[in-house]
This record gives C-alpha cells, sequence and structure tokens, in this order.
C-alpha cells in the first residue's frame, strides 16, 4: 500500500513572514490528516523559519533544488549537509523550470538525486515531455529518459527513497491539466520501466505523483488512478484553503 504525497512547490515565492503566515495556516487546517505524506517546498530563504512552523507537525519540509557537492568553492550553491541540517526531508530535484531556464540535464539530475540520497535526503525527481513532444508522439520517449537518466546507477532500497513526479510541462502553471486517463497512462508507463528495470515488487511500492495545473477541482480524479499516488502542486498551494482541499482528496 503507497501512501499519496501531497507537496506544494512555492517556487520563487513567499517572503519569510509570508511564508510563516502561509504555513501555519496550512498546519491548523490539516492538522490530525493522516495517510497523506504532506511536503512543503519553500525557497531557501524560507526554509529555517518554515521548519520552525512545521516542527512537531504532519508537514515535511523540502527544497526545490540542491548542488551535488557537499561544500566547497561552488558559490550560490546549497548542499544536501545544508539542507538537512535546517530540516528538510525531501528535494525537488530535475522540475522542468530548471532543465529549461537553468541548463539541468539529466546527468545533473542524476547527481543531485545521488548526493541526496547519500545523506538521507529523499528526492522528487520530476519528469515530463513538453508539448512539442507530446504532439510528435515522443512522450513515452521522453519519460523514459529523464526517469532511467534520473535513477542511473540507484540500487532498489535507494529508489524507494525517491518519489517521481510526472509533470507534464505543457500543464505546469497553464491551467491545463492533463486528463485522468492521460496521467494514468503515463504514470503506468513508468511503473512498468521500473518494472522492467527493477522488479515488480519495487514498481508496486514507489510513489508516482501528478503535476501540473492540479486544483481542488480535479485533484480528486486524478488521485483516483490506479497508479496515481498524490500530486506535486505550484500555484494552488500557494493558498493554504486550496491546498488543504487537495490534501483532504488524497486521504
Ligand atoms: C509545478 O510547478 O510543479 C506545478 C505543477 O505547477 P502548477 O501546479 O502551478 O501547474
Amino acid at each position: 500500500m503507497r501512501t499519496p504525497i501531497i507537496a506544494g512547490n512555492w517556487k520563487l515565492n513567499k517572503t519569510i513572514s509570508e511564508a510563516v503566515a502561509l504555513t501555519t495556516e496550512l498546519r491548523d487546517l490539516v492538522a490530525g490528516s493522516k495517510g497523506v505524506e504532506i511536503v512543503v517546498a519553500p525557497p531557501f530563504t524560507a526554509l529555517d523559519a518554515v521548519s520552525k512552523v512545521v516542527n512537531g507537525s504532519n508537514i515535511r519540509l523540502a527544497a526545490q533544488d540542491v548542488y551535488w557537492e557537499d561544500s566547497g568553492a561552488f558559490t550560490g550553491e546549497v548542499s544536501v549537509p545544508m539542507l538537512k541540517d535546517i530540516g528538510c526531508d525531501y528535494v525537488i530535484i530535475g522540475h522542468s523550470e530548471r532543465r529549461q531556464y537553468f541548463a539541468e540535464t539529466n546527468q545533473t539530475v542524476n547527481q543531485k538525486v545521488q548526493a541526496a540520497l547519500s545523506h538521507n535526503l529523499k528526492p522528487i525527481l520530476c519528469v515530463g515531455e513538453l508539448l512539442e513532444e507530446r504532439e510528435a508522439g515522443h512522450t513515452e520517449k521522453v519519460v523514459e529518459s529523464h526517469v532511467t537518466g534520473g535513477i542511473k546507477g540507484l540500487i532498489e532500497t535507494e529508489l524507494l527513497s525517491c518519489v517521481i513526479a510526472y509533470e507534464p510541462v505543457w500543464a505546469i502553471g497553464t491551467g491545463k491539466t492533463a486528463t485522468p486517463d492521460q496521467a494514468q497512462d503515463v504514470h503506468k508507463y513508468i511503473r512498468d520501466l521500473i518494472t522492467n528495470t527493477y522488479s515488480k515488487d519495487v514498481a508496486s511500492q514507489i510513489c508516482i505523483q501528478y503535476g501540473g495545473s492540479v486544483k481542488p477541482e480535479n485533484a480528486a480524479e486524478l488521485m483516483t488512478q490506479p497508479d496515481v499516488d498524490g500530486a506535486l502542486v505550484g500555484g494552488a498551494s500557494l493558498n493554504a484553503e486550496s491546498f488543504a482541499q487537495i490534501v483532504k482528496h488524497a486521504l
């Protein structure tokens, strides 16, 4: 039985005081929710303050990116030990915005995944095709390369510490959600890929969440799909009420 994970990616939003207010409201709204892993990913500057608000609650903390070296002359970067120190349990890796605007590749994604796992930080590995790739019939090929490239070299136990987030790029921040059938097809494809490269047992345990314009209005239908194990939420996670409603749809 897989526990669904609802994660909020706040992207480049929220000052420290705004982040504390949002998290405090959310913490009260989701208090007592069980059977779902609730995660928030504020910007780096707000991680420490949000960590204090979620301490002792049922909300886990994630960062939105990480570097693969532990320390050294890498100006502007943040390492896995730093994120652990601040209270993170998860880190989003390979989000399409990082692939698109910051030259993230399958290779750098894999280095980050490996670094995170080496310090028990759980990667949320984002994969997904562009609109033109879908229209050209290349969805499976792109998703396969993102998944296999991102998890390259992982042993079974390491893979099971990862969450895979299928996020069709054409559905991110556009209001265009994949239909439940479109999401299910790709989630099943990913699970079958894991069956073929690892085992049926591993594939049946790994959590695969959907992301792309998830809102309270569409969350329930997406999450009733057999291979959809929760959601990675951008815009709707910036409002505590909306995010809490999505959490309730996962229960
Ligand atoms: C995201 O950024 O991961 C995302 C899914 O954004 P949105 O929910 O706004 O489409």
